[in-house]
């Protein structure tokens, strides 16, 4: 008994990861294509594995209609969190740390941060000239996972939670990954993952994974 004890008390301290977008607020880009009626800017990382592949369709169909960056962060300025996300996100933040690790950017973001508390984001930047979104610089490649395993590095325990394939690879790398809403393609193609749809299971996990 006072050996369990003592082993909890070394047990290293938790950390949560995540995703932003279909996790706490809505998808920016179909929320953008429904806003500009542009349907081609509806695909996301759900449709689309590959991050550059996806980006680089984005900007040619911004540039084709001549969307500007003050156009999209006004729809972004509208747009609602996902019902329930700012309790849910601050209920997470009294059990430990969360680190949002998200492949937007941050000329994007900042209106979501707003309503969701400022909590810590890392993100990407965009390349900005005249108003006009003309590139994309990642902060680094595969960000999402070097810095899960950065944080097991400074001796955390890492949960991790996502929807979409950029999120696979930091659900791998965590202690614990789970899909959240994900759709039942990404299911079946991950099955270790547990898939949890409702924000109370999530904090059941995240209660659980804190006491381990
Ligand atoms: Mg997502």
């Amino acid at each position: 008994m006072r050996r369990a004890i003592l082993l909890k008390k070394m047990s290293s301290p938790c950390i949560i990861t995540l995703d932003l977008e279909g996790v706490l607020s809505p998808e920016i880009w179909i929320s953008v294509a429904e806003k500009t009626k542009i349907h081609e800017l509806r695909l996301t990382t759900r449709d689309i594995a590959d991050y550059d592949k996806l980006m680089s369709h984005r900007l040619k169909i911004l540039s084709l209609h001549n969307l500007k960056l003050s156009e999209i962060q006004s729809v972004i300025a509208e747009m609602p969190l996902l019902d329930g996300a700012r309790n849910f996100l601050d209920e997470l933040r009294s059990i430990c740390q969360v680190v949002i690790l998200s492949d937007t950017f941050v000329e994007f973001a900042q209106p979501i941060m707003k309503n969701l508390g400022y909590p810590t984001l890392f993100c990407h930047n965009l390349e900005v000239k005249d108003d006009r979104i003309t590139g994309y610089k990642l902060r680094q490649q595969n960000q999402k996972q070097a810095a899960v395993e950065a944080f097991k590095n400074l001796n955390f325990r890492v949960f991790s939670a996502g929807d979409s394939y950029n999120d696979i690879s930091m659900l791998k790398a965590a202690n614990v990954g789970c899909l959240f809403r994900a759709t039942e393609k990404l299911k079946a193609e991950f099955p270790q993952f547990k898939a949890v749809e409702e924000y109370d299971d999530l904090i059941v996990r995240v209660k659980e994974f804190s006491l381990l």
